[in-house]
């Protein structure tokens, strides 16, 4: 049997049980109908229904946003020690069901195995190093003065609600859960209406390693329905959102009467700078890894190559090479790069592109077709004779596609790599030190890697400028938005207090 053969047998396993159930919202530690009934998620690899999933809307966010606050007291009080053994307990058992994950995971979205393999164990790797954060999550610092003891402590927030995309969607929402977790907060996760399956596994995976029933409650349903309602809902006190740019600004306008404290990682339309002095062979694999894996379907991807003229042309012609290359297939199989896209209304959107980018007057230099009418399959596309001000070098495509534009000089560069409304990521690749300190300096984006694709390591912070998005993410900056800064000042002697009214 193939490896792809073996894997089908596997996922129709691990599907059986939803085929047969649906998938409910988890509120309580109960399974609940949604309010609103049921819709039906399909698979982009063949447009067929994968199953029923529960409708949520104002009523099931209600219902969730009671259970984790009636959760929140027991949750906060419990000695560090016990949660961060229950957030090592879900770390294994994530680990144990990785491969049910990870199929579930690329049939729902398209995403191939080869990436997705990874990303449960990335999941329990967002548990773990929270689990080992809890101890001093609560900790804060001892500010003297002269007359009094000032000590900074932090609490858990509350409640709070999780909204995530359907990009990586297990690895994204075990990214925003375990640090709200680890800090001592309750949470109400809506996960993508197009990737319900792994949030469900998630929450039971969660409870039958000691979570307790309400400290995370999954209610599915749409942004306008159940999104919108969690956003307003007076008992959830924040919001962590991972989405597109435009989303973030509703989810800030939603929020405002229950002034709700909003974290946003948003859309990016990075910039990756090829300097003709850079190490071009390691460059071009960098390149090629970060617009073409995960099907571009991700925040971080360099969808604009900025690329020195001097080399522009011969390290083109590599790149249409190699993108010829890049096997596109069915997700399950172990030497598929890409997948299908997620769901129709996204394919469109890509494939939209082909045409604007013939009417802005680019060059489609590989790709611009789509392959088979089965699934929502693509060609890896690479624009070339693009200028920045086309809307193929402005607007998140979030595919497989990769627009390259030109530049002559390091200010002009600069100059590309920042006009635009995002700033989620930049990548420059050079060999000159002292162009790497000025420019880096001068990029505007959140994070930038120096000769190097992006490489997660989760002490640093993750997060955008610009329309990329609002706060960060990773180490100690989880716990500032997951938790509350209280001052307290004790007086250690008798200071002169004034006195009012007295004689
Ligand atoms: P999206 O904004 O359409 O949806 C994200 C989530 O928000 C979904 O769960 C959706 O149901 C919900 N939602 C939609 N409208 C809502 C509303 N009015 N109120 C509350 N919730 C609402 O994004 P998407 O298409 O699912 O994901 C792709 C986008 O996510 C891209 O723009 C990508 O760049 C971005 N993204 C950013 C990061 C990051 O870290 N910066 C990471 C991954 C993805």
């Amino acid at each position: 049997m193939s490896a792809l053969d073996t894997n089908i047998e596997k996922l129709n396993g691990f599907l059986d049980r939803f085929r047969t159930t649906g998938i409910p919202n988890r509120i309580a530690g109960a399974d609940v109908p949604g309010s609103g009934g049921v819709f039906q998620t399909t698979s982009p690899v063949d447009k067929s229904v994968i199953c029923d999933v529960a409708h949520g809307q104002a009523a099931d966010i209600d219902a969730a946003a009671q259970a984790a606050h009636d959760a929140f007291a027991d949750w906060r009080d419990m000695p560090a020690t016990q949660r961060r053994k229950i957030m090592i307990n879900i770390a294994e058992a994530i680990e144990a069901r990785a491969e049910e994950i990870a199929l579930c995971e690329c049939w729902d979205t398209g995403q191939a195995y080869k990436f997705m393999s990874k990303a449960a164990l990335r999941g329990a790797e967002n548990f773990r190093y929270f689990a080992d954060q809890v101890i001093q999550a609560r900790d804060g610092q001892h500010l003297k003065s002269p007359t009094l003891m000032n000590i900074t402590t932090r609490v858990p927030i509350g409640p709070v609600g999780v909204i995530t995309p359907w990009n990586t969607p297990f690895m994204l929402s075990t990214w925003k859960i375990a640090p709200a977790l680890a800090a001592g907060c309750t949470v109400v996760h809506k996960p993508a209406e197009a990737s319900p399956l792994t949030a469900r596994l998630l929450v039971e995976i969660a409870e039958e390693a000691g979570l307790p029933a309400g400290v995370l409650n999954t209610v599915n349903g749409f942004g306008e329905g159940a999104g919108k309602a969690l956003c307003e809902h007076p008992k959830i006190k924040a919001i962590a959102f991972v989405g597109e740019s435009r989303t973030g600004s509703l989810i800030t306008k939603q929020g405002a009467d229950t002034l709700k404290r909003n974290h946003l990682e948003l859309g990016g339309k990075n910039p990756v700078i090829v300097f003709d002095d850079a190490d071009l062979d390691r460059a071009l694999d960098a390149v090629i890894f970060m617009i073409y894996s995960i099907n571009g379907e991700r925040c971080t991807s360099s969808s604009r190559l900025l690329v020195q003229d001097t080399i522009r042309e011969e390290f083109e012609a590599k790149l249409v090479e190699r993108v010829n290359n890049i096997k596109v297939g069915h997700p399950l199989d172990p030497k598929t790069e890409i997948g299908p896209l997620v769901t129709q209304e996204h394919f469109d959107k890509v494939t939209s592109y082909f045409d604007i980018a013939k009417q802005d007057g680019a060059t489609i230099a590989a790709g611009g077709e789509t392959v088979g009418d089965a699934g929502y399959f693509v060609k890896p596309t690479l624009f070339t004779g693009a200028n920045n001000a086309m809307r193929i070098a402005q607007e998140e495509i979030f595919g497989p596609v990769l627009t390259s534009i030109p530049f002559s000089t390091e200010d002009e560069a600069l100059a590309l790599a920042n006009d635009t409304l995002y700033g989620l990521t930049g990548y420059v690749w050079t060999n000159d030190l002292t162009r790497a300190l000025r420019f880096t300096d001068k990029l505007e984006a959140g994070m930038i890697w120096v000769n190097s694709e992006n490489v997660r390591h989760l002490p640093t912070p993750f997060g955008g400028v610009k329309a990329s998005g609002i706060g960060r993410d990773g180490g100690d900056w989880s716990f500032e938005f997951y938790m509350e800064q209280k001052h307290i000042g004790f007086a250690t002697g008798q200071h002169k207090i004034t006195k009012l009214g007295a004689l």
